[in-house]
């Protein structure tokens, strides 16, 4: 069927308050923060409510016509790109936020729904949405479900998927599937919630869900630790992980060449330290009682000293403090801009490797790419390894070649070549570096029965 017969069914259906064509799109974004290339799309439809979007999906579903699902387009797989041909469906209308029922500790939001927006709900009723990224002004519920979006509080509260009780969504065909239920166990035949979670749009639109809050910490404890090597890391990490009794909620490693790179290039930024170490992490651990914790976490990174894990430590004395520490690590979306054509890996080890793993890649890159830029930084607790590459002028074959090389290394260590951002248009690829042919296999049976014509999202996650 041609494009021009879908449009007139959306429209006769929906109308152009829901439906747009041509100028009212054109000026509209079109690609995420991958660095991919999108097109303008066919048209772009705006839903109010989930009965809307089964009527899209039922409609392009009939006219085989493919939908690509938009949230905040801050995702850095390129997920939600969009062709040519494509309908984009964007969840922004639908962002309405419940009452917090402080009782289940739960909220039932709207896709659309900003996680900065759910963040303030949530501390508004005396509870905490503990999923925390640096895109929270941006990004939205849909699309952290989507990706399984990790962020800054894995280690002690887990990816996004830990976050949902349930999920609604609007399958392919305009089915809807999701009570909404609000109870932590359901252990009813297929974990359908989970199945959409990660599922980056290309099995369901997400609609609504209902979202996990967690009790407010009383107190939080923030340093900023210079260490000699990898050893001495790994060290802190499984003492604080010991005897931080109320948990560590962040640990955030720096390679060097990162913090020397963000401090000299981005306005305003200062180093924690005066002294320079071979290592940098921002820990951060949660308790309840302000000066009781803060003694503790004090004592805490005394020990350390004494038994030469870390250098040295700047203790944040106030949230302004704190906050200045958060800054040198979350300055990495001032990249795109002090770093134009930067490839830019999202990588997991098992904790034990990343050391190596990473100071191999650097190696390799800086020998077959003499002064090209390589920095390293990431969620060290969950094995998470961030690495930016930026070769001067790097043509496409440049960018291919980087790839290759470093997927290679990730393959060879038994790593993931995703560890929070997704699979996406970018990664499809090498998808097999990390996943067997029979796990690839299933992933397409599954897409073959919830999505039979291949409308949601063709092109993404799965390779071929
Ligand atoms: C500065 C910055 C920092 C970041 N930090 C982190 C980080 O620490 N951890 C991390 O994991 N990510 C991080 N990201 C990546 C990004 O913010 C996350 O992937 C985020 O979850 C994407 O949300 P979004 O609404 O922008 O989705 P989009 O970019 O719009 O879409 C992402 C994918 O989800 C699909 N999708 C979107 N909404 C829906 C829906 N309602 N139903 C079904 N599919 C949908 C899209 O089709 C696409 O495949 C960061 C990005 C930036 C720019």
């Amino acid at each position: 069927m041609s494009s021009n017969e879908v449009i007139a069914a959306l429209m006769s259906v929906l109308g152009e308050d829901i439906v747009s064509l041509g100028e009212g799109i054109a000026e509209r974004r079109t690609e995420d923060w991958s660095g991919l290339r999108g097109e303008v799309p066919l048209a772009l439809a705006r839903p109010r409510s989930v009965a809307q979007v089964s009527e899209i999906m039922s409609i392009c579903n009939h006219h085989r016509q493919p939908v690509v699902v938009q949230g905040g387009l801050t995702g850095l797989a390129g997920g939600a790109c969009t062709s040519r041909g494509d309908i984009a469906l964007s969840l922004e209308r639908m962002n309405a936020i419940g009452a917090v029922d402080t009782i289940s500790g739960t909220v039932t939001v709207e896709a659309g729904a900003t996680l900065e927006a759910v963040q303030q709900a949530a501390e508004a009723a005396g509870l905490m949405f503990a999923l925390d990224l640096g895109a929270r002004g941006s990004c939205t519920i849909g699309g952290n479900l989507a990706t399984n979006a990790g962020g800054v509080r894995v280690i002690r509260y887990g990816m996004a998927r830990e976050h949902v009780l349930d999920v609604e969504a609007v399958l392919a065909d305009g089915s809807v599937i999701g009570g909404l239920h609000r109870m932590v166990k359901n252990n009813t035949g297929y974990d359908l919630r989970n199945l959409m979670i990660g599922s980056e749009g290309t099995l369901g639109v997400i609609t609504r869900a209902v979202l996990r809050l967690r009790p407010r910490p009383g107190a939080v404890a923030t340093a900023w630790c210079g260490l000699a090597d990898y050893a001495a890391v790994t060290r802190l990490l499984e003492c604080a992980q010991r005897d931080l009794e109320a948990g560590v909620s962040a640990f955030e490693v720096m390679w060097p060449s990162f913090v020397d790179y963000v401090t000299g290039s981005v306005a305003g930024l200062r180093r924690p330290l005066g002294s320079r170490h071979g290592y940098y992490v921002l820990l951060e651990a949660t308790g309840s009682q302000a000066c009781a914790h803060q003694e503790r976490f004090e004592g805490f990174l005394a020990t350390m000293l004494e038994n030469g894990v870390i250098e040295n430590a700047a203790i944040a004395q106030s949230r302004a403090d704190a906050q200045m520490f958060w800054r040198v690590r979350d300055s990495t979306a001032d990249f795109p801009v002090t770093l134009p054509g930067l490839v830019a890996f999202d990588v997991s080890f098992s904790i034990a490797d990343i050391g190596a793993a990473a100071q191999l890649c650097e190696r390799e890159v800086s020998a077959t790419w003499p002064g090209s830029i390589v920095l390293a930084y990431g969620h060290l607790g969950d094995g998470n390894l961030h690495l930016i590459v930026h070769v001067a002028d790097a043509d496409a074959q440049t960018v291919e070649d980087i790839e290759v090389l470093v997927y290679g290394i990730v393959r060879d260590f038994g790593g993931s070549v995703s560890a929070e951002h997704g699979i996406g248009a970018k990664k499809r690829d090498v998808l097999d570096h990390t996943r067997s042919a029979d796990e690839i296999a299933a992933m397409h049976s599954i897409k073959r029965a919830l999505d039979p014509f291949g409308v949601l999202n063709p092109r993404k996650v799965l390779p071929g």
